[in-house]
């Protein structure tokens, strides 16, 4: 038999790294830019078109290369930054592999511009595919300047999966982010389309933060810094009040180099325990400076998680280092969130007599929208909106479930047919005994049981549905604040709101773009009522980025979705019991009284029986 094994030709060996280091865009603009660092660049000029599809231009005033040099940094394992396998312990650059160059070489058209700060002139190579198609002396600037072109041409594959513009430019954003703050010394810029997305110039890291994140975050930052044998932590946290509702703005680096730790995370959100309002995430940026020795960073160059020889005391050290910082600043864990506002449900402890029903006071006259105009009201219905009762025929018997149920507990409960419950009204009234339970919850009693609510899901789903019933009959209509407000972003927070301001119009919201990362609200939706049009947008964002990324391609209804999300009540808001009522009622008349947009449950039934057992 004939043999059969062949080497692969480099090229096609060179294309099949590439796919383990360059996934999209984003890659090449990390790999690049850590190569300038590398380099000794103090300033970094990244320019983008079209989320870097068709230019990624680099532009450094590192080291540069010889002309041989730049040569060779194409082959693979080409690197001047190990020599030995022993080197690999105790690296302190960014790349170590030399796999970056030949991956992109393989899979785009690079032209490289670079010289040596002592020659008169630079190397200019031209290659695409892996081929080199000029090499010559040129003019040209010291440093480095890289300009990638017509990403994955070759491997169509790959360019398919790439998503959206804004979705790709996202991930490069990201990487900018990170790096800059790893490396707060050295000026970088990002241009998009020959507009400026970061124009930073170097600093310290607290001025980084703020000229990323805005002006805002500045009082709003507690700096660490605890300096022992294993580890040195500096760095800031953020101010619990300010915490998000999701996970945003927490960075951990480790020697310069972002870094995820799930395992740290969890160390510094403990360390926020009992501080915290519910549901929320406190920002950090925390850097560890350690021996390299002590990290093992014999892993592949694209992840970002490392591994630590002294993990748990680290733990310790952090944990000590965030309960200083805190204490400095005279935060304090607050009472027990269950002590305050959850309503007890009156209930005798020791009766052997008459069994009674709990009874909970309900005042048949009161109106909570009539008086309380001081009052924040979670509804979307009270107010001056425009909203209207939803009337959907056929779904206005929801009330059935409650037909025959006088809360008289000395009867027998009668026989459950097992069926599946149907959330169907017969009339319209509204159960006068439903109770909030650990301003979570509600409860209230149906013919089989004692159902709960979850009250933030239900009013998801309220608000997600007359947002699409917005978006469907194109009936925007917008309330008018009586005072615009103004609001800045950071940059990728800004270029993500640019990118949704025509579902957010579609919805109603009027929010101008100001340029600079700015804007100016107009006015918001009138299904919403809402009183901090800015909190809303703000935790609009967070939802949006936290969705899954198919999902964010049908960005009407994710833009629906995460604004019902960010402006639902939240859980910890005490509800008034007129609040309640309207609440069920005004769940039970959605199309999908049973799970919220992003699919969770947001009612189940305890039945009679597990009550029955409970007390055997
Ligand atoms: P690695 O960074 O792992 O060494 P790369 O493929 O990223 O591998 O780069 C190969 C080599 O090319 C580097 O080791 C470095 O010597 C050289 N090089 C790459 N980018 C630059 C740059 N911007 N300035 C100077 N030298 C560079
Ligand atoms: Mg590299």
């Amino acid at each position: 038999m004939a043999d059969i094994i062949q080497l692969l030709p480099d090229s096609v060996a060179n294309q099949i790294a590439a796919g383990e280091v360059i996934q999209r865009p984003a890659s090449v603009v990390k790999e690049l830019v850590e190569n300038a660092i590398d380099a000794g660049a103090t300033q970094i000029k990244v320019n983008i078109k079209d989320a870097g599809r068709t230019l990624i231009q680099i532009i450094d005033n590192g080291c540069g290369m010889s002309d041989t040099d730049a040569r060779m940094a194409f082959e693979r394992h080409a690197t001047s930054k190990i020599r030995t396998a022993s080197d690999i312990f105790a690296i302190s650059t960014m790349g170590f592999r030399g796999e970056a160059l030949a991956s992109v070489a393989a899979i785009a058209e690079v032209e490289l511009r670079t010289k040596e700060h002592d020659q008169e002139l630079g190397t200019f190579i031209h290659i695409s595919g892996s081929s080199i198609i000029t090499q010559e002396p040129v003019r040209c600037d010291n440093g480095t300047n890289f300009q990638i072109k017509n990403l994955f041409f070759n491997v169509p594959a790959r360019r398919k999966f790439l998503k959206s513009n804004p979705a790709e430019l996202k991930h490069i954003i990201n990487e900018i982010q990170r790096i800059a703050l790893a490396n707060p010394e050295i000026s970088i810029s990002l241009h998009h389309n020959g507009s400026a997305i970061y124009e930073l110039s170097g600093t310290n890291k607290r001025v980084r933060i703020v000229s990323m994140f805005g002006k805002n975050i500045n009082q709003n930052l507690i700096p660490l810094d605890t300096d022992t044998s294993v580890v040195k932590i500096t760095g800031f946290i953020g101010q619990p009040k300010h915490a998000k509702r999701t996970f945003g703005e927490q960075f951990f680096f480790v020697n310069k180099r972002y870094m995820k730790h799930p395992f740290f995370n969890k160390a510094v959100m403990q360390s926020f325990e009992k501080i915290l309002p519910p549901d929320s995430f406190p920002s950090y940026f925390i850097y560890f400076d350690l021996d390299p020795a002590d990290i093992d960073v014999n892993i592949h160059p694209t992840k970002t998680e490392i591994k630590f020889e002294n993990e748990s005391a680290i733990w310790q050290i952090l944990q000590a280092s965030i309960r200083e910082a805190l204490g400095k600043f005279n935060i304090v864990p607050s009472i027990d969130f269950d002590q305050a506002g959850s309503l007890d449900i009156p209930m005798p402890l020791h009766h052997f007599g008459d069994v009674k029903a709990p009874e909970i006071k309900v005042d048949p006259t009161y109106n909570p929208f009539e008086t309380s105009s001081s009052s924040k009201s979670y509804s979307g219905s009270g107010g001056n909106s425009s909203s209207r009762p939803i009337e959907r025929p056929g779904l206005t018997n929801w009330q059935s479930l409650y037909k025959g149920l006088e809360p008289n507990f000395d009867e027998k409960p009668e026989k459950q047919e097992d069926e599946p419950v149907q959330f169907r009204m017969e009339e319209q009234q509204t159960t006068k005994n439903s109770v909030q339970f650990k301003n979570k919850y509600i409860l209230t009693p149906v013919k089989s049981g004692l159902m709960v609510i979850d009250q933030k899901r239900a009013h998801e789903r309220i608000l997600y549905e007359r947002l699409m019933l917005v978006l469907e009959n194109n009936e925007v209509a917008s309330q008018q604040q009586l005072f615009p407000e103004t609001f800045e972003l950071n940059a990728s927070d800004a270029t993500l709101l640019t990118s949704i301001l025509p579902e957010l119009h579609a919805l109603g919201f009027d929010i101008r773009d100001f340029g600079k990362n700015s804007f100016i609200i107009n006015g918001t939706p009138g299904v919403l009522n809402t009183s901090s049009p800015i909190e809303v947008i703000e935790s609009l964002l967070e939802e949006y980025k936290n969705s899954p990324a198919n999902l964010q391609e049908k960005a009407r209804e994710t833009v629906a979705i995460s604004l019902a999300q960010a402006s639902a009540i939240p859980y910890g808001q005490t509800l008034k019991p007129g609040e309640i009522n309207e609440l069920i009622d005004n769940l039970f008349a959605c199309q999908t009284p049973n799970f919220s947009p992003k699919g969770k449950k947001i009612l189940s039934i305890m039945p009679l029986d597990d009550f029955e057992k409970l007390l055997k």
